[in-house]
């Protein structure tokens, strides 16, 4: 019989990528701010060392974003314990859909806690990583879709909850139009010189829209690309 060469991946990880990493990675977002334990509990249990190159195993567990290609990065923890709770402080959300699905990291945290969850990714080699990266961790109810998120999804619309994990000069409209009633929608707002992340929540035609933070995220860009 041949011998499978093939290194097995760690999902638990060691070292610099184990459990105890994890614990103290969590322990510093509580110390942040973030209150909410059942995204705690995701964030405790979910490996992000998966999602990021092995040559930068060594910052799966800081509190940073990281490169993952294309120019693009996978977002920092904090960052994504803040959107996640977020969206959770009104209820469990039914229905999700996310721009920007980079590695799927995030996707990764909110599916748990959501009934499903769309997510749009424009680049196909990262759309295929993050595909891969949540069969990996045994996540199925997300649909990842390759294409341009910055129209949204309208077929599967109205959302309870909409995450947009890059930043457009504006609120897209068409995103606003299939935000539930009483649907919220976190989402970075601004250019290279600042961005706020933002709070809307809809209620009937009007949207309450509040500053949680100043962040820096890479642009939402038109179109989809296949390299
Ligand atoms: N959610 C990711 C963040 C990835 S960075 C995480 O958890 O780490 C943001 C991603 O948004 C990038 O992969 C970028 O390619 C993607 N993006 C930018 N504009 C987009 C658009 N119009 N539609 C879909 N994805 C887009």
């Amino acid at each position: 019989m041949e011998a499978n060469t093939k290194p097995k991946l760690n999902l638990d990880g060691i070292g610099v990528t184990s459990r105890r990493t994890r614990e103290r990675l969590v322990a510093g977002l509580e110390k942040k701010g973030i209150r909410n334990s059942a995204v705690l509990e995701v964030m405790r249990a979910t490996p992000r060392h998966i999602f990021i190159e092995e040559a930068f195993s060594h910052l799966a567990y800081e509190d940073r974003p990281v490169n993952i290609g294309y120019k693009q990065t996978i977002s920092q923890p904090y960052v994504v314990a803040r959107m996640t709770e977020t969206l959770l402080a009104a209820g469990r959300p039914e229905r999700v859909l996310e721009i920007g699905s980079g590695c799927g990291y995030q996707t990764a945290i909110i599916a748990p806690l959501a009934g499903e969850v769309f997510s749009i990714e424009r680049i196909k080699p990262l759309h295929d990583t993050a595909v891969a990266n949540l069969r990996l961790l045994g996540i199925d109810n997300v649909k990842l879709i390759h294409g341009d998120g910055s129209l949204g999804h309208a077929e599967k619309s109205p959302y309870d909850a909409i995450i947009v994990t890059a930043a457009p000069l504006g609120v897209p409209r068409e995103l606003l139009g299939q935000l539930a009633e009483g649907g919220r929608m976190v989402i970075p707002v601004g250019g290279p010189a600042g961005q706020e992340l933002r709070l809307i929540t809809r209620r009937g035609d009007q949207y309450l829209s509040r500053m949680l933070d100043h962040v820096r995220f890479v642009p939402l860009l038109k179109g989809q690309l296949r390299f």
